[in-house]
């Protein structure tokens, strides 16, 4: 199957990798909207909410909880926001199962409507600190 996802759980495609146990995997999204913007997955392909198995939603949940605990002592993150698209019709790009980790800032100027990303995060140099 041409999943990009599936493909970066198996290392075809390389990734910032920020956790990863038996059923989840989560990496910093490569476009992102805010420090440490990350995308926790399940390793089994599930194509969104109506599809993924109770066992891997509940520890994508808990696994996302981590990473929000980690990026507040790490990286200063005062809230989250936690966003899971299904469907086209709700801007799914990826058909592969994932949840949005977005760490919030001071004045950050999030706007979650918009498409529009922070040009200037250097993805590698928040890896780095984490
Ligand atoms: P969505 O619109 O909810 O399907 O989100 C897809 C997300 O995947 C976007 O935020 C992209 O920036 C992200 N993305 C796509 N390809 C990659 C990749 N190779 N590595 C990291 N993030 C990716
Ligand atoms: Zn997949």
């Amino acid at each position: 199957m041409d999943c990009i996802f599936c493909k970066i759980i198996n290392g075809e495609i390389s990734s910032y990798k920020v956790f990863e146990d038996d059923l989840v995997f989560a990496f910093l999204d490569i476009n992102p909207l805010s420090k440490g913007h990350t995308l926790i997955i399940p390793k089994k392909h599930f194509v969104d909410i109506l599809d993924i198995d109770n066992k891997s939603l509940e520890r994508v949940a808990v696994a996302s909880k981590n990473l929000a605990i980690r990026y507040s002592k790490k990286l200063g993150a005062e809230g989250f926001n936690l966003r899971q698209s299904s469907g086209a019709i709700a801007h799914q790009d990826v058909f592969h199962f994932h949840m949005h980790l977005v760490p919030r800032y001071k004045n950050d100027g999030i706007d979650l409507n918009s498409h529009h990303t922070n040009q200037f995060i250097e993805v590698e140099e928040v890896f780095e600190q984490l």
